[in-house]
């Protein structure tokens, strides 16, 4: 029997599996870190809004992660998320998930009474002042105007994390799940210093995060790289590490509390920041749904069927692309002059397919905006029903390759193992 056990390790990687079929190739990936000496837990995640446009349910999610850690006799922790929930979606999470990531975006900016501030403001009071984080020179100041003000933005979103919290509780147990709080899904990224103050927060409201996943400054848009000041991001994530780490040594947080990296996936040119920031602390890497782009690509690989297939999914995500951008708008960035006409598409070779939409920075075939359509498309292959789901599963092979490599070249190894990533070997070919 597997051992399972309610605390996550110090790396671990959030994997979506949109049509169930990819959780024996993604732990492969898994597989394959622990075979180059570093322990990378699996989480599968998924959110809410994926299951509603696809129609699946949280179980269907816990069946397949369970199958593939049978299947390849995976005898380490896995976990499967309830990804972005809040009180009013957790309930159907609630059997088959034990990490819950809440997300509390909705509620930031929203008053709370302002009795609990003061009650907080008294109570927090020694937080202002100078604080001296290991490893970083610079202290981090606190006014008291900063604790008020973070106090007057963020504690009614923490309040409602704790009935959230509270919530899951009653139903799995005290140390049955592990619990996240998010604050990703915003418009302003958090400071080290507000993020520090909102861990006090945490703290006092009594939930027991293992993982906190702030905002941070640039563009994480969905399965392509990040747009930002890469510098910035570096200096931000030290930071935001020092204050966790001060966070649990002073305010009661559990030890294995580390920071969770909401990516969008593919955030290449951050992937060595993240690495060198957090291979100390640990870190939560949540990767998108791109293992649903890896399906696509081995359908087009594979040629004959699956490329009609994968042609007939671009022409038809092609034409509903509003509708289908809709719930991403503040995670995309498509240039629709970029976006080749179907009638192209389909005069296009398996090559000419997988070029366009593989994320290699060295292409000059690679096509972002094309990507990122695609990566929302997911609604377009699950109306199709058991003809998407009848070539996922006669192309499992060159499918399951696609995905493995990708999920342990381009993400495992230059976030987990600090090989360099993608973006980074780019950068030293322009540079010579
Ligand atoms: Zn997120």
């Amino acid at each position: 029997m597997a051992t399972h056990t309610f605390e996550l390790g110090k790396f671990s990687i959030g994997v979506g599996d949109r049509f169930a079929h990819q959780a024996k190739a993604q732990l492969q990936a898994c597989i394959e870190a622990a075979h180059a000496g570093v322990e990378v837990i699996p989480v599968w995640n998924k959110s809410n809004r994926e299951h509603n446009i696809i129609g699946s349910e949280p179980a269907s999610t816990r069946a397949a992660a369970d199958a593939a850690v049978k299947a390849l006799g995976w005898t380490r922790p896995y976990f499967c998320d309830a990804d972005h929930i809040n009180l009013t979606t957790v309930d159907r999470f609630l059997a088959p998930c034990d990490f819950f990531t809440i997300d509390v975006a909705d509620y930031i900016g929203k008053a709370a009474e302002s009795s609990s501030i003061e009650r907080f403001l008294k109570r927090r009071s020694d937080l202002a002042g100078a604080i001296r984080l290991e490893g970083v020179s610079e202290p981090i100041h606190i006014t008291r105007d900063l604790l008020r003000g973070v106090a007057s933005k963020f504690l009614f979103a923490v309040q409602e994390a704790g009935k959230v919290y509270r919530h899951i509780e009653t139903a799995k147990g005290k140390g049955g799940f592990i619990p996240e709080v998010s604050m990703d899904e915003t418009d302003a990224a958090q400071t080290p210093a507000e993020l520090l103050i909102i861990l006090a927060a945490i703290a006092d409201e009594g939930i027991p995060i293992q993982t906190i996943a702030p905002k941070f400054t640039g563009r994480f848009n969905k399965g392509v790289d990040y747009v930002g000041n890469v510098d910035h991001f570096r200096r931000e994530i030290v930071l935001d590490v020092a204050a966790i780490a001060w966070a649990t040594a002073n305010l009661g947080l559990p030890k294995n509390l580390k920071l969770s990296v909401h990516s969008g996936s593919d955030k290449f040119s951050i992937y060595a920041a993240i690495h060198d920031a957090t291979k100390k602390s640990g870190v939560h890497l949540k990767t998108a749904g791109t293992t649903w782009l890896e399906e696509i690509i081995g359908l087009a690989e594979a040629g004959g069927d699956g490329l009609a297939l994968a042609k007939e999914i671009y022409a038809q995500a092609y034409d509903h692309r509003e509708e289908l951008c809709g719930p991403y708008a503040t995670v995309i960035d498509i240039d629709p002059a970029k976006l080749p006409a179907p009638t192209t598409v389909a005069q296009w070779t398996s090559a000419q397919f997988t070029s366009a939409l593989r994320h290699d920075p060295h292409s000059s075939a690679y096509n972002a905006s094309l990507r990122q359509l695609l990566h929302v498309g997911f609604k377009i292959a699950a109306k199709m029903g058991d003809k998407y789901i009848g070539l996922l599963e006669s192309n499992e092979k060159v499918i399951a390759r696609n995905v493995t490599e990708n999920l342990y070249d381009r993400h495992i190894a230059p976030v987990f193992l600090g090989k360099p990533s993608p973006v980074a070997a780019l950068a030293h070919a322009e540079a010579k």
